[in-house]
């Protein structure tokens, strides 16, 4: 059936097996655009989740089986049928959670984007000998797939956040079962379509759309559940880490950020303003590896903050289905509540304000902020920017450093010897120098400190979904 006559019909029902099911309990789904009912969604409950864990656990015994570049071939299909859809996708995505569609487009060919990737990297699952101390000895160590696993994603890149996990899952031979977040899981049972339609063998791909506690227990309690890869909060990360102790889970676990965003005296200014504005307002400021703190050496300090004022008021705030707009008028009710509490906190802890909306979900531009401040404590998750002036370099890499998380940071400099002794001063998993981008398929993406561990895309998110079989032969 094609993304439409799905979308067509007045419900959906959870991905179990290659089909999409129906249970007795039915919740309308409410599209923050309209503020109304647009769908209606059968969730699945615990009985529900564990005949997900049981369909995937029966199709990991002849996914693993298949041969490694077969297994690319199926994902090679995806990537090319999200591609295909692509409207269909974006635009279920901005009804769903009110991303500007210009956005959502390019969320859809990041998503893409993993499957291609993984579906080349499934050919590349090498294995290794060892030269043995003994003469008649040969050691190897053998890659093999760690099992189901359990996918457990945020609202606020609905479907990217799952092909990051499950791109590398299908590639490594194992099978899984997905649980979107309550706030956005049309985006992905799509993909449960997608599935049907390239004939990925049944039970391979499970989605499950319901209450998030209920399901969740259900793939912490199973044995059958090797692996648990997670992205969302510290809070319901930790969670999840103190309740996978019972039955021993690998984990995975892409948590919070407060990146710091520094721009050092020999910075290029257009370069360090046009990173910036992505860095901080793509998805309205709701990205975990959005720029939270903006750190601005003394001299260049009063310049930064007029361009970069300038560049912000210019952003084009609107109607979110519009493809003109950058800063979409839907924000989260937890981010409209955050941005508030930290605007109010900064002003009146003496931040003065740079740029101030009529609205909440306008970008906002505070200068001088001091590290008591909330804004520069906690992760903001909204279009709110705040400045703080540094002294010295090391003034600058002491204040970046100064957070208890340790996902993604931002470096502004044209010198090649300050550039080098950041990328070990700054203790983050992910550094950029003068780009206001990182994410993509090709490199490996995670965190450290209280953002979590595991890496994931690039050349080490295979080894997530991997143990190994050592083996030796005396002959
Ligand atoms: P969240 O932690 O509230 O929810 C994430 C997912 O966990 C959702 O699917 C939710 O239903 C599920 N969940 C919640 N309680 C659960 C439980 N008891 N058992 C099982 N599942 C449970 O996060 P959110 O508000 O959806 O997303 C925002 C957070 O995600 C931010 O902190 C952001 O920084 C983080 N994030 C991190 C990354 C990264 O790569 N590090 C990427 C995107 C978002």
């Amino acid at each position: 059936m094609s993304l439409e006559s799905l979308l067509d019909q007045p419900e959906i029902g959870f991905f179990i097996n290659g089909d999409f099911r129906k249970s007795k309990q039915k919740i309308d789904l409410i599209s923050p655009l309209k503020s109304n009912p647009w769908k209606s969604l059968y969730t699945a409950q615990k009985e529900e989740a564990n005949q997900a864990i049981q369909a995937a656990a029966d199709a990991f015994s002849t996914w693993q089986q298949l041969p490694a570049p077969s297994r690319g071939e199926f994902l090679r299909k995806i990537g090319d049928a999200i591609i295909e859809n692509r409207k269909t996708f974006a635009h279920i995505m901005t009804i769903e959670m009110g991303k500007a569609i210009s956005q959502s487009s390019k969320e859809i060919d990041y998503a893409a984007g993993y499957f291609h990737w993984f579906a080349g990297e499934a050919e590349r699952l090498y294995g290794m000998t060892i030269p043995s101390q003994y003469e008649n000895k040969q050691l190897m160590i053998q890659p093999v797939p760690i099992g189901v696993c359990g996918i457990i994603t945020p609202w606020n890149f609905p479907i990217a956040m799952a092909a990051r996990k499950i791109a590398p899952a299908l590639a490594a031979g194992c099978t899984v079962v997905c649980k979107p977040s309550p706030e956005s899981p049309v985006s992905l049972l799509l993909l449960g379509e997608i599935c049907r339609n390239i004939h990925l063998p049944k039970g391979v791909v499970n989605i499950l759309a319901g209450p998030e506690k209920e399901i969740g227990q259900a793939l912490l309690d199973s044995h059958l559940v090797k692996k648990v890869s997670f992205t969302g909060s510290t809070e319901v990360g930790r969670y999840l880490y103190r309740n996978s102790a019972a039955t021993l889970k690998k984990l995975t676990l892409e948590l919070g950020g407060h990146a710091p965003f520094l721009v050092f005296n020999d910075a290029n200014l257009d370069k360090a303003i046009t990173g910036s504005l992505v860095a901080k307002f793509r998805n309205n400021g709701q990205s975990c590896i959005a720029a939270n703190r903006f750190l601005v050496q003394e001299e260049i300090y009063d310049a930064f903050a007029k361009k970069f004022i300038a560049a912000t008021a210019a952003l084009k705030v609107g109607d979110p289905l519009s493809p003109e707009t950058d800063i979409s008028t839907v924000l989260h009710p937890a981010s409209k509540a955050k941005v508030q509490k930290h605007i109010d906190d900064a002003l009146k802890q003496g931040a003065k304000a740079g740029l101030l909306g009529k609205n909440i979900y306008e970008p906002t531009v505070l200068l001088d902020i001091t590290p008591e401040m909330l804004l520069f404590k906690e992760e903001t998750f909204g279009p709110l920017a705040g400045l703080t002036k540094f002294k010295t370099g090391e003034d600058g890499i002491r204040l970046a450093n100064q957070t208890e998380y340790g996902l993604a940071a931002y470096a502004y400099t044209e010198s090649l010897s300050r550039a080098h002794a950041l990328t070990e001063q700054l203790d983050f998993g992910i550094i950029t120098l003068n780009d206001g981008l990182p994410s993509t398929p090709q490199a490996s993406f995670g965190g450290m400190k209280n953002s979590g561990f595991g890496r994931e895309g690039g050349p080490t998110g295979l080894r997530e979904y991997l143990t190994e079989k050592y083996i030796t032969i005396a002959y």
